[in-house]
């Protein structure tokens, strides 16, 4: 039977202290103990259900946890103050000195700056390599190989990794799949898909507001219990923890992103079918032009769509950001980074989210100057907003 990842984030229940629909949120940085002998326990983690400071666990965060990995489809899950601090602290707990990580090039800026810039302070490699082409990933992995990382769908240039692929040569060579599925939640399921770990920004679609950073990672109970481990946890220890009230608002908004979801791939596919019958160099995973569009489609959960994000190359950084400009004072959308709010987002890669990568780098994997990146939003009527960006298009003689 098919995945339902929505229907497991609705079908969980819990109630409030006084019966409240909505769980209590826990405001408190330390708990009390009746028995000192508790609070000993509590601390070496041999007491389920009690609370100790609220770095280890909360109430809010464990609702919030327990709702993504039913998402995802994964035993458990530990959320963290960012993407990053989702992100970071798991390749540190699955390397030590001396290991190896293969990567894919065309990743978020700042996990690309951390593999490429930050790890090899603690002697450890990265590979970075063309995700969508296993036999060169397969060529990559050496003795030290610990970890192949990717993101489903990736930022900025929108490749889809063939995650069962990928899965496969984990297994064969004993390394850790992780994968960030910031771009593709609900549609996306890496973890049935064989990926041993899989990580969000839910800063992103997942919380859909853009009021706050957030992120997590959802995996077994093991790999969670090593994050979350006192003495030698790379959660624990770096301390990048959600306050649990923004917990429980992520929480809240993570009960309509099936809904919003699949608005935003409605409009995205639409738009990006018009942009590409006129003329404009269009990338999403939903045309039949995208040279993943075969895979993603074996591995979607259909009713979600292919996703909100697309991009366009309008042939310069001049004429990219005068667009991007024009849009902005038409009020189609901001000029902004980050993706997954209700109005459509755009900025040119190069010079912003992917401004870690050097210019020689971003020439190679394919990231042009005229490139632009669109989140698209969650627009009544796309038809309207598709004519008014023509009308910019035109006058700025792109189209
Ligand atoms: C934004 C983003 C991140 C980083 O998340 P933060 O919440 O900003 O720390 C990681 N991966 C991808 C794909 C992203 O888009």
């Amino acid at each position: 039977m098919a995945f339902k990842p929505a229907n497991n984030i609705q079908d969980l229940q819990y109630f409030g202290e006084f019966g409240g629909v909505n769980p209590s949120i826990s405001d408190s940085s330390t708990y009390t103990f009746l028995s000192a002998k508790t609070m000993f326990d509590t601390f070496e983690g041999n007491a389920d259900g009690c609370y100790l400071y609220s770095r280890h666990t909360s109430p809010s965060n464990l609702y919030l946890g327990k709702a993504l990995a039913a998402m995802e489809g994964t035993e458990t899950a530990n959320v963290s103050a960012s993407g990053m601090g989702a992100i970071t602290p798991v390749l540190l707990q699955l390397c030590q000195a001396g290991d190896h990580i293969v990567s894919s090039r065309t990743i978020y800026g700042g996990t690309y700056a951390f593999l490429k810039n930050f790890t090899p302070r603690f002697n450890i490699e990265t590979t970075f390599v063309d995700i969508t082409n296993l036999e060169t990933v397969e060529a990559a992995i050496t003795q030290n190989t610990k970890v192949l990382y990717c993101e489903s769908v990736s930022n900025p240039l929108l490749e889809v990794a063939n995650i069962a692929g990928l899965s496969a040569l984990a297994k064969k060579y004993n390394l850790k799949l992780v994968v960030d599925n910031t771009f593709s939640p609900l549609s996306i399921s890496p973890a049935k898909l064989g990926a041993d770990v899989v990580a969000h920004s839910l800063t992103k679609f997942i919380n859909g507001s853009s009021d706050t950073v957030g992120g997590v990672v959802c995996s077994t109970q093991e790999l969670i219990n090593d994050l979350r481990n006192v003495n030698s946890g790379a959660s624990m220890l770096l301390g990048s923890t959600m306050d649990s009230l923004r917990a429980s608002s992520i929480l809240k908004n993570l009960r309509t992103l099936h809904i919003r979801i699949q608005q935003h791939s409605k409009n995205a596919l639409f738009i990006a079918q018009k942009f590409e019958s006129d003329g404009l160099k269009t990338v999403y995973p939903g045309l039949q032009s995208h040279p993943s569009h075969k895979l993603y489609k074996t591995m979607m959960n259909t009713e979600y769509g292919f996703g909100g994000m697309l991009t366009i190359d309008v042939g310069s950084l001049e004429k990219a950001n005068a667009l991007m400009e024009m849009m902005q004072d038409k009020n189609l959308g901001y000029l902004a980074v980050s993706l997954g709010f209700y109005k459509t987002l755009f900025s040119a890669p190069g010079s912003s989210t992917s401004s870690e990568i050097s210019l020689d780098e971003q020439k190679e994997m394919g990231l042009s100057d005229g490139l632009i990146r669109f989140s698209i939003g969650l627009d009544a009527d796309i038809e309207r907003t598709y004519n008014m960006m023509k009308t910019c298009m035109t006058n700025l003689n792109i189209l």
